[in-house]
């Protein structure tokens, strides 16, 4: 099977019909998803380490999942739920709340993205805390709607051109040495303290905590760079949080779900989340998000107040139950946890072999990143870089797309993020690294 694209009529046809403001990672048509592989019109078959931004967890057309989805098909596609519950809808709860974090966590409610999913978790942050503003993270990304887009803080592009934006927004920044410049080999310690004191002076000079209802965090920052926020940080923000009557909540859009190796990132830390939105792996491809909250909260709001006419669609909650079973009847966490093993073995590898050009390989469990040396970072920090080409990332990245294997960059530094399916296989694991250690070397050996 070829690896590289050619252009075909439907492809051509796409360039001219598709609205140009939507990025593309390759051309060609994608035909065919199946388990770590998506197959494209012009006969690529690539091994898929996007899982569509962290979609597809459990593979593409898992049998399991799709044929949930098309035996609920066939009893119930929309049901609204400002009409009725429906049975996929409450039977998925009763699925997820033993994966729940939190035992307190039994308030859900559905929708289908998760920009929508964090827009619900503002406004309800507004509504039960009578108070306005909303602080997040430098670096977080929340989606791009508007309310979701004003407390994304990862890339200009995504609200350029667009303000005003929602006001009583403000911003700390997320624990992250590049961020704060700071050299990679800050202590984990040093780092937690700025950011806490930032938040204090935040809520000290921006945001009265009278003011404030809602501390916003990525606990895992994805588009920013892949970087696992530690405990300390979360139990500082929950701490800050139930002193001054503002609420958690925790984006596990991306790492939640079996990514990092436990069902949600923030079980690591004990911490306990006001609101957690979830999306992405939830329905392992179908459109759905939760957002999940205390009944003690919920119970202030009114019937009315959420809704939407697709929220929580039949069909996808059916997929979505089948995922949880899934997760358990296939072990899917312990294969993430060994799997993980391997790509960070390979990773590591790779940056002790180009020193000079890996500044750091980091995340937890299938949701890694290697960041490279990027020539602004040798302004304050000399001991890396120098020897660094512009724009590694993507050479690196777009030489693995011409080997067979997708691959993304992110955030506005130099790095590579890897979310490579949770019940991907050894050999898979193993083809995919070896095809970044070779893209790497050549691409370091051109310069
Ligand atoms: N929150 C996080 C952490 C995300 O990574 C994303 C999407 O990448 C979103 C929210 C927005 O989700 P969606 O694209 O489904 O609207």
């Amino acid at each position: 099977m070829s690896s590289s694209s050619s252009t075909t009529p439907l492809a051509e046809f796409g360039k001219k019909h598709v609205t140009k403001g939507l990025g593309q990672l390759t051309s060609g048509v994608m035909t065919k998803g199946q388990g770590s592989y998506m197959a494209f019109e012009d006969g690529r078959n690539m091994l898929d380490f996007t899982t569509g931004i962290g979609v597809t967890g459990l593979g593409h057309c898992h049998p399991k999942i799709s044929g949930a989805a098309a035996a609920q098909c066939m009893e119930l596609v929309h049901g609204q739920c400002s009409i009725a519950y429906h049975g996929p809808y409450l039977r998925l709860i009763e699925a997820l709340l033993p994966m729940m974090p939190d035992k307190s966590l039994d308030s859900f409610y559905f929708w289908n993205s998760g920009s929508e999913g964090v827009e619900a978790a503002i406004k309800m942050s507004r509504i039960i805390t009578k108070k306005q503003n909303i602080i997040s993270m430098q670096g977080g990304y929340h989606g791009r709607t508007f309310g979701a887009m004003a407390v994304t803080k990862s890339k200009t592009i995504y609200s350029e051109g667009v303000a005003p934006l929602m006001p009583g927004v403000f911003q700390i920044p997320f624990p992250y040495w590049h961020q704060l410049g700071l050299p990679s080999t800050a202590s984990e310690e040093q780092i937690v303290q700025q950011c806490l004191y930032q938040l204090e002076l935040v809520l000290k000079q921006q945001s009265a905590p009278s003011d404030t209802a809602a501390i916003l965090i990525e606990p895992v920052l994805g588009e920013g760079g892949y970087i696992p926020a530690p405990a300390a940080f979360l139990k500082g923000l929950r701490e800050v949080c139930d002193k001054n009557n503002i609420l958690l909540i925790i984006d596990e859009v991306q790492c939640g779900f079996g990514r990092t190796g436990t069902n949600f990132y923030i079980e690591n830390s004990g911490v306990k989340p006001d609101i957690m939105v979830v999306a992405k792996g939830l329905a392992n491809g179908f459109p759905l998000s939760a957002i999940i909250s205390r009944t003690e909260l919920t119970d202030k709001l009114k019937p009315g107040q959420l809704g939407g006419t697709y929220a929580g669609n039949a069909v996808a909650c059916a997929a979505a139950i089948a995922v949880t079973e899934v997760m358990k009847e296939e072990k899917i966490l312990d294969n993430v946890n060994t799997r993980a093993e391997e790509l960070y073995a390979c990773l590591n590898a790779c940056r002790d072999k180009h020193p000079s050009i890996i500044v750091e390989v980091r995340g937890k469990g299938l949701m890694a990143a290697v960041e490279f040396a990027s020539p602004a970072y040798s302004i304050y920090d000399p001991v890396h870089n120098t020897t660094a080409p512009k724009s590694l990332a993507s050479r690196v990245a777009r030489r693995c797309i011409d080997k067979g294997m997708l691959l993304l960059t992110t955030s506005v530094y130099e790095v590579i993020r890897f979310i490579p399916p949770l019940n991907i296989s050894q050999a898979d694991m193993q083809k995919g690294c070896n095809i970044f250690a070779e893209a790497l070397d050549e691409v370091v050996r051109e310069g």
